[in-house]
């Protein structure tokens, strides 16, 4: 029996990335409150968030700071935009705090209110950028087999995911993906270095494929998130940076979940050593507690847009809403001050990355891999042959269901189960974490009767 505010649900309530006729059939979850790493529903049940919501919630749940920022915010000045000529103390305070986080060759900071956002802003900049050197043909954007770099069009298109190409004929005309660093899936009996090597290099094919005069940007995520949490081998990112060394082309780094502290770096360029033109950001840098985006523009790139390109047609109502830039500008400076970010870096990352291997010694645990505070499974069979527990992908949802009923959020991406927690989570609640992922392997291996 559902209650009333599930039959509203039901009734008004479109949801994204969901089966909305089977969600009317059981009845969503209510999520009601929560604190620190922990959240709770409307029947009473309290779960160990492992996914920080949609990895964003850096700095954990509750933190009343970040409230009393907004109302301040509110109460001073709720609204105003940063069109024609004008700013708020809030957006040029955080993009001041961001340029000097950031890699040292960054300095600007153009604001938006999500991830997809930024990146349609980089799609837009990488156009006018080769359009302003006089090179109109540079327009083509490689990007990679499942990615993710956001839901609106040109977000879903510089994606890699089939899923969502097939709902409205995407990608649109000007992008081409590439191979993707998935050693687990696709290594086909290459070491993993060697497998690292070939992935990259199907950027270079592809650039001579298209003409290098054809080719603006390639853009990537550090680690693969929504794909998986695929950690690329060691000799990945040296190779791409030989190849971005050799041609023409700008590089955007997704840096949507990556940044803000996630792998114990302020940024993922410094954690790989990347020097991106462009990076995209979100997520943790509201830690979620307000929609806010960016993308940080390096000085090469600003000084041919800003410099030589007059106006920029391109903006939205809400970039760097003031609310949600002061709130934003706030979690940064308890990231830094609490010292949260250096202590995932010096002890809570690396606690997670040893207690996570543990798994990998499960029956149905083909694979363990992660960095930083995230981490992912891989769900099998046959551990000798990694063949799957089923054909379609289906044991990941039998998995998560088993650890949501456990007071584990983690997420199946196929059979990948994944992890991205607060930051703030202790080694104490590492623990927990690690002791209610097993028991969902438990119980998902045996409803396979293999345990
Ligand atoms: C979540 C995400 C996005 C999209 O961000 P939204 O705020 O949902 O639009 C883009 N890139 C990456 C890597 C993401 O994880």
């Amino acid at each position: 029996m559902q209650n009333e505010l599930q039959q509203k649900n039901n009734a008004h309530h479109f949801q994204p990335f969901s089966d909305n006729k089977a969600l009317a059939e059981k009845g969503p979850r209510i999520i009601t409150n929560a604190q620190g790493v922990y959240m709770y529903d409307s029947e009473g049940n309290k779960f160990l968030d492992g996914m920080a919501g949609l990895w964003c919630v850096n700095i954990g749940y509750g933190r009343k700071e970040l409230a009393e920022v907004a109302k301040e915010q509110m109460n001073e000045l709720p609204y105003y935009n940063l069109f024609f000529q004008t700013t708020t103390q809030p957006a040029t305070k955080l993009a001041t705090k961001i340029a000097e986080l950031a890699p040292a060759h960054m300095n600007k900071v153009f604001f938006v209110g999500s991830g997809s956002e930024a990146n349609d802003t980089n799609f837009r900049m990488v156009r006018r950028y080769w359009d302003l050197k006089g090179k109109p043909t540079k327009k083509t954007i490689i990007s990679r087999k499942n990615a993710y770099h956001g839901s609106t069009v040109a977000g879903a298109s510089l994606g890699g995911m089939g899923y969502m190409h097939e709902q409205g004929d995407l990608p649109i005309q000007g992008i081409e993906h590439v191979e993707q660093p998935y050693w687990f899936a696709e290594g086909n009996g290459l070491s993993k270095e060697e497998f690292g090597i070939k992935a990259a290099q199907s950027l270079e094919a592809k650039i001579l494929e298209l003409g290098e005069e054809n080719v603006g940007a390639f853009i990537a995520e550090p680690f693969q998130g929504a794909g998986g949490v695929i950690t690329p081998p060691d000799s990945y990112w040296p190779e791409i940076k030989r190849i971005l060394a050799k041609y023409d082309i700008l590089f955007i780094l997704d840096e949507v979940i990556s940044g803000f502290g996630r792998t114990g770096e302020w940024f993922a360029s410094t954690y790989f050593d990347l020097k991106p033109d462009l990076i995209t950001i979100a997520k943790g840098l509201s830690s979620g507690y307000q929609p806010i985006g960016g993308v940080i523009v390096s000085d090469k790139v600003a000084d041919v847009l800003i410099e030589e390109g007059g106006d920029f047609n391109h903006g939205f109502t809400y970039s760097g809403h003031p609310v949600a830039a002061a709130v934003a500008l706030k979690n940064i400076e308890l990231l830094d001050s609490e010292g949260i970010v250096s202590n995932v870096k010096a002890s809570t990352s690396p606690y997670l990355q040893k207690r996570w291997q543990e798994l990998a010694e499960h029956p149905i645990v083909g694979e363990a891999r992660g960095l930083g505070m995230v981490a992912g499974i891989e769900l099998v069979k046959d551990k000798a042959t990694n063949e799957r527990l089923e054909s379609d992908g289906k044991a990941g949802g039998v998995c998560r269901d088993f650890s949501i009923a456990n007071g584990l959020v983690m997420r199946p991406c196929g059979d990948t189960m994944i992890i991205s927690p607060p930051l703030v989570i202790t080694k104490a609640e590492i623990d927990e974490l690690i002791e209610k992922a097993k028991k969902a392997l438990d119980e998902t291996a045996k409803h396979y009767g293999i345990m």
